[in-house]
């Protein structure tokens, strides 16, 4: 008689929140095949393969750990941050799954595709004016945090808990595949927790590797999470002297870059990917030879609605 197989029974603390990380690393051999030269080797890490969706799973886990770990987050407590969006519905994953409330400010301008995960999470959103954006809903987060003192303010543009995450974490799992070999890192900037931790991890083991951070080339631009710095509130943790270079995406040329990424390689990404994948031609034009890596913070699904990004050129 066959026996049954033995099943593990999960442990107390075993969650979806275990699988945050170690998101695939890929070679990107087509996308730019004949503009670059054949030794520029291209990587990007899928950063959509992390539950909730996207890289701010990372920053969003790493925060509420440490607030749990230095007892300024008590069980059941009440979290309050401002997000544009992926940030917001991490939060809402790791506050389903750790027991936590929600209170999420959010431009009303943020994509419909947010809102309305946001919706299915349940989130409490409170909505701020659209002509403001990501800056209306800090301004509103920091009120409502001077407000609620005994609500844990995650603040996620000053918590050095969110670029650590990507020192801990991304920055590594980027080393331990490549190593010595990468040349260059190239990523968008919109808290810049991403940039700040992978850069810092990546030059504490190589000084000689190049970072070139990626923003909008304007105020007005298309590319959702990332910020114009020059016109932007500046976010705490960012420090620009980490940058070897500062490029300016484009919003028109990065849209062209999604359809041609998805045609190429078979990655379907969002704008911010599309504006990294910007910055990394932009290096990979002036290189000889070289070992490029990037991350992609999140994926195309999560813009459907904005269909100008997919219509044919
Ligand atoms: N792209 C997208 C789609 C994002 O949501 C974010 C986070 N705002 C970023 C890029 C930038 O990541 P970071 O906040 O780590 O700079």
């Amino acid at each position: 008689m066959m026996r049954a197989p033995r099943l593990n029974a999960p442990s107390s603390s075993e969650s979806i929140l275990d699988h945050v990380g170690q998101t695939p690393l890929v070679p990107l051999r087509r996308v730019f095949a004949g503009e670059v030269s054949s030794r520029v080797e291209i990587w990007a890490k899928l950063e959509a393969f992390n539950p909730s969706g996207s890289v701010k799973a990372r920053a969003a886990l790493n925060i509420i750990l440490e607030a749990e770990q230095t007892g300024q987050l008590q069980p059941g407590g009440t979290l309050l941050d401002a997000s544009s969006g992926n940030t917001g519905i991490a939060y809402a994953m790791i506050a389903a799954a750790r027991g936590y409330r929600l209170k999420l400010c959010l431009p009303a301008n943020a994509n419909l595709e947010r809102k309305q995960i946001l919706k299915a999470y349940g989130v409490e959103l409170i909505i701020t004016s659209p002509l403001e954006g990501s800056d209306g809903a800090i301004h509103k987060a920091k009120a409502l945090a001077a407000e609620n003192p005994d609500w844990f303010y995650c603040d996620q543009y000053s918590n050095d808990a969110n670029w650590q995450a990507h020192f801990k974490h991304t920055g590594p799992e980027i080393w331990t595949k490549l190593g010595s070999r990468i040349t260059h890192f190239v990523a968008g900037l919109g808290t810049s927790g991403t940039f700040m931790g992978v850069s810092r991890f990546l030059k504490s083991q190589n000084p000689k590797i190049r970072c070139c951070s990626v923003g909008p080339d304007s105020p007005f631009h298309g590319l959702e999470g990332l910020k114009h710095m020059e016109t932007a509130l500046v976010p705490g943790i960012y420090d620009p002297t980490i940058a070897d270079e500062q490029l300016e995406a484009p919003t028109e040329e990065s849209f062209e870059l999604v359809q041609k990424l998805a045609a190429t390689e078979g990655i379907l990404v969002g704008p911010s990917c599309a504006a990294a994948l910007w910055g990394v031609r932009h290096v990979a034009r002036q290189l000889e030879q070289g070992v490029i890596v990037t991350v992609f913070p999140d994926s195309g699904e999560r813009y459907l609605s904005d269909s100008h990004i997919w219509e044919p050129q």
